[in-house]
């Protein structure tokens, strides 16, 4: 047991100061691979989320924020961007411990964030209204296109600052403020990104972070009226909860939720590529991405030869201690996912899918107290059986086969999600069409889980809607308010509407 005078006390951001829960109460945060407490985290409740929220509101009418020059708003974001940049190892190292994943995968990450603040901060003085040339020719219509208001993020435990940071950067180039409610299961990082707000002088209220339970610090800030926007990025059954609660507010909602992606190899394909497109799909982080390629299509004439190649590769796969940069897959972020993926595969061994590879924990005493779930292939996978249609959340491949286009676009739609797709082919023409056909938010042509601030990322279907990055972003947090002005000296019939 770790005492608790050697557990990291964390607390909470709120209107620029650092704070406990009203109620004092605290909860572990748990290191994966050791599975012992390392921190502590407030336990904020609606309580606190009211007032995170109320100190957002009035950081809105703060000449501090409200009257900063978009200019300035921007040179804020590029100094805060600095400091991510100074800071990316240690942040980078606090995500590992509390979420298991990779350094080299966290790094990279951290390394990443900067970029955004910078894309978003050289476009906050470019937030522009439009003039509208009306059917009346009298008037002068113009639009201004002004912040939401406070915007409520709410983030998962995989990529805390990533994914926070893929709405967050526009969030406030648009001039919002927020309240951020991150993962209970990896809050540590939110925390210490809060410290860098602080630093880089963001005024106060203007971002918080409230630390808590989804249930309750998460509905709390769901359900507050003050909040005019939510943003969502979670599991889509949390997701639908969610839009129903803020719709009691008539809150708009953007949610970023689960996917089934499929990653399809045609018999055209580079294999060697392929075969590391597939695994860094679906293996790389554990399978703990919304946009693993868990569903892999294989036209039927390269099956052997690539299921061959793949085997040989994944058994390579070194698992370890995520803190170690030679490692190459970590342990699950929980114990509770780590049962949810042991179902996944007794369900799978019933419905009679072929274990080529893994199904099981480890064996490997150096892998000690870890969550680990060794890297899994099942082929022969039937696409309606339930491996093939629910997010595992895990490092665990199906395979399927195909032999004609078509008939492969049309099982690859055959989901309820729409995240994302790989098509593996050196077709042009091929790929271009499958990527007109997939019904996926994202579509990559021989590669594999690319990301950019600079494109549009979001879901069809059930894996959410709303986009973040890009320019759309920027429409996801602005408003657009039509002003008229009568140019005419006299003021027409007033019974009559114009
Ligand atoms: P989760 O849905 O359990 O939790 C996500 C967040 O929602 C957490 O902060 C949690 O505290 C909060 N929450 C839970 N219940 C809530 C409620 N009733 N009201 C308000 N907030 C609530 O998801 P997770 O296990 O943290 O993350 C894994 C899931 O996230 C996967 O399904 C994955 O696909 C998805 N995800 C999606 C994307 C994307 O961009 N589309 C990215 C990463 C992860």
């Amino acid at each position: 047991m770790t005492s608790a005078a050697e557990l990291t006390a964390y607390k909470m951001f709120v209107n620029g100061e650092w704070v406990d829960a009203a109620s004092h109460r605290s909860f572990d945060s748990l290191n994966p691979y050791t599975g012992r407490a390392w921190a502590t985290i407030p336990d904020g409740q609606d309580e606190d989320v009211d007032r995170a929220i109320k100190a957002a509101r009035a950081a809105l009418d703060n000449p501090a924020w409200k009257g900063m020059a978009p200019a300035a708003r921007g040179q804020l974001m590029r100094r805060f961007g600095d400091l991510l940049r100074d800071n990316a190892e240690r942040l980078a190292g606090v995500d590992s411990r509390d979420n298991g994943k990779l350094i080299r995968e966290m790094l990279g990450q951290a390394k990443a964030l900067p970029g955004y603040y910078y894309y978003y901060a050289g476009l906050a003085d470019k937030i522009m209204g439009e003039t509208i040339p009306l059917d009346k020719t009298s008037v002068f219509n113009y639009t201004l296109r002004e912040p939401v208001g406070v915007v409520g993020i709410i983030t998962p435990w995989n990529s805390p600052l990533l994914i926070l940071s893929f709405s967050l950067a526009a969030v406030l180039a648009a001039g919002n403020t927020v309240v951020i409610k991150p993962s209970e299961h990896a809050s540590a990082s939110t925390l210490e990104f809060a410290g860098l707000v602080k630093e880089a002088g963001f005024p106060p209220g203007v971002v918080n972070v409230v630390t808590g339970f989804g249930k309750t610090a998460g509905t709390a800030l769901v359900s507050h009226p003050l909040v005019r926007k939510v943003v969502f990025t979670g599991g889509t059954e949390v997701g639908k909860v969610v839009g129903q609660q803020a719709a009691a507010n008539v809150t708009p909602v953007l949610l970023e939720l689960g996917g089934k992606s499929p990653n399809i190899v045609f018999n055209d394909a580079h294999v060697p590529n392929a075969v590391n497109g597939c695994i860094a799909g679906i293996f790389a982080a554990g399978g703990q991405t919304c946009l693993a390629g868990s569903r892999l299509f294989l036209h039927e004439s390269i099956h052997d030869e690539f299921v061959e190649r793949l085997v040989e590769r994944v058994k390579s796969i070194r698992l370890g201690d995520p803190s170690k940069m030679e490692s190459e897959m970590g342990p699950l972020s929980t114990m509770d996912q780590l049962r949810k993926v042991e179902r996944f595969v007794e369900g799978a061994l019933k419905d009679g899918a072929t274990l080529l590879y893994g199904g099981r924990r480890p064996e490997d005493p150096a892998l000690g107290q870890g969550w680990f779930f060794m890297p899994t292939i099942f082929d022969g996978v039937v696409n309606d059986s339930h491996l093939a249609q629910e997010e595992v959340f895990g490092p665990v491949l199906a395979v399927l086969t195909f032999r004609e286009e078509e008939e492969v676009i049309a099982l690859a739609n055959r989901t309820r999600y729409g995240l994302a797709a790989g098509i593996w082919t050196n077709d042009i023409r091929r790929a271009h069409r499958v990527a007109r056909d997939l019904e996926a938010g994202t579509v990559w042509i021989n590669t594999y889980r690319a990301l950019s601030y600079a494109s549009p990322f979001g879901g069809y279907k059930q894996s959410g809607y709303g986009r973040e990055m890009g320019l759309d972003a920027l429409r996801e947090f602005t408003q657009a308010k039509s002003v008229w002005v009568e140019l005419a000296d006299t003021v027409p019939d007033p019974v009559t509407i114009r």
